[in-house]
């Protein structure tokens, strides 16, 4: 591999981030810090960013007597703040009203249109303005959208369709192979046997949507929120297209394992590489939701516990293609257990006694740990964050237990040089750890190296302080 493209979901600026969306801006940071430390971070792309059209933003926008483009600019910047917040280190936040976006849609539908994908129709259907997408029947429970407690709209209008059916061998046999690679295995299940239902073309511009990118041949109408939205992948692409791993919410699968690659093959555009698909967080075991009050802002978080503290627990708490609960309590036990506890005290302890009984110099020779191979790194590779910080932390409680069974505070006064050597082991080991943290909590882990990589190592500053 020479080259990482990764990008995140763009999110919809109806409304403020939540903890929700964080999760997969902090794993997508994870891949691009720990590929930028393989590759070199020139040869790393992350983007990420907002979609900002369609009707219901402009309905949003009316309601608070503010020009749409105001409001998307309004709303857009509490995402790319809430990013800055969690140390996200993205090269682009692509938004879907850039200019060069708008000119990027036009070409890839025109591309579409002049290789003969597109053709216009009448569709009459039900469409739920919440969802941005036309519901069947079976979608619907008492009449109404299940998620959005409404009554879909009956509309019959002229659109331009994607001739989807054109690609779904192609598609299909791709995913199958692994070319393009749905991950979790239970998703590619789920894509695949989609696929072999039969997938129905979609619609790819609609009239009297006003707020949108209109369609370069035909004005009356603007293009499908959802086909401007994931062109974005390709407008920030900037020389790195295919992407190598789009990393989104398990409920927007269909649009990314199909739909997208459809629109891709209609414009001549490789596949991107694989798609990457996480679960949902609850909060206190129920849905993120305003009207249940449990709506939780990443900036109070990141503001009381640090953005390292949050990065941690977000990956570590649940695995990544499982839904999971979180809770402040939650991150709370987290952070006094495995990181003050565990982690703050052993290198505050570990580099204490250094100072103290060696005044923070090892002699010249003194044999430390060989790792036994790097056990992390394909953890990473395969998504399994939880499961890489856990190795990590059994090094933590090593070395931990390493000083307290050896009594390291005693031993110095009787046995000082095998006092020595246990020390550098430990030392050696808490230099492992913060390096594998590198890509997880990249603060954490320079604090870290700078304490026990120093030529006269002293004590440390604590890592995770009290909170009140
Ligand atoms: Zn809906």
């Amino acid at each position: 591999m020479d080259k990482f493209y990764i990008t995140t979901a763009i999110d919809y600026i109806n409304g403020k981030p939540h903890i929700g969306h964080s999760l997969e801006k902090v794993a997508a940071d994870v891949l691009t810090r720990f590929y930028a430390n393989k590759i070199g971070r020139d040869n790393v792309r992350f983007v990420t960013g907002t979609d900002e059209h369609g009707a219901k933003i402009a309905q949003y926008a009316e309601k608070e007597n503010l020009e749409p483009q105001a409001f998307a600019d309004r709303n857009s910047a509490y995402f790319s703040f809430a990013w800055d917040q969690l140390n996200l280190q993205y090269d682009r936040f692509v938004r879907t009203t850039d200019a060069d976006h708008e000119q990027t849609v036009k070409d890839l539908v025109t591309k579409m249109k002049d290789n003969g994908f597109l053709y216009e129709g009448e569709y009459e259907g039900l469409y739920c303005v919440g969802h941005e997408a036309f519901l069947t029947d079976k979608d619907l429970v008492d009449g109404a959208c299940p998620d959005h407690q409404t009554k879909p709209e009956l509309v019959k209008e002229k659109n331009w369709f994607l001739k989807i059916s054109a690609f779904s061998d192609k598609i299909k046999t791709a995913i199958e192979k692994d070319e393009l690679l749905v991950w979790p295995e239970s998703r590619k299940n789920e894509i695949l046997s989609l696929l072999d239902q039969g997938f129905t073309d979609i619609a790819i511009s609609r009239p009297n949507v006003k707020w949108g990118i209109p369609l370069p041949w035909d004005e009356s109408q603007t293009i499908y929120v959802w086909v401007d939205a994931l062109i974005n992948y390709y407008t920030a692409a900037d020389g790195f297209w295919p992407a190598s791993a789009h990393v989104i919410g398990k409920d927007i699968l269909k649009f990314h394992a199909v739909i997208w690659p459809a629109m891709l093959l209609a414009a001549d555009l490789p596949l991107p590489k694989a798609v990457i698909t996480h679960g949902y967080l609850t909060v206190d075991n129920k849905k993120i939701s305003k009207s249940l009050g449990n709506v939780i802002d990443p900036n109070d978080w990141v503001a009381k516990y640090g953005s390292d503290a949050v990065r941690y627990f977000l990956l570590r708490e649940v695995p990544f293609s499982d839904d999971g609960d979180v809770s402040e309590e939650k991150l709370r036990s987290r952070y006094e257990g495995d990181l003050a506890n565990g982690l703050g005290n052993l290198v505050s302890r570990i580099t204490t006694l250094v100072e103290k009984n060696l005044d923070g110099v090892f002699p010249e020779g003194t044999k430390g740990f060989t790792a036994p191979g790097d056990e992390i790194s394909p953890l990473i590779e395969q998504y399994k964050f939880h499961e890489a910080l856990a190795m990590i932390w059994q090094y933590v409680a090593w070395a931990n237990k390493t000083v307290d069974e050896n009594k390291l505070w005693e031993l110095a006064k009787t046995d000082l040089p095998k006092f020595t050597e246990v020390s550098k082991q430990v030392i050696d080991v808490v230099e492992i750890i913060a390096k594998s943290l590198a890509p997880f909590m990249p603060e954490t882990s320079q604090k870290i190296l700078a304490a026990v990589t120093a030529d006269k190592i002293v004590k440390a500053e604590p890592l995770f302080p009290r909170i009140e």
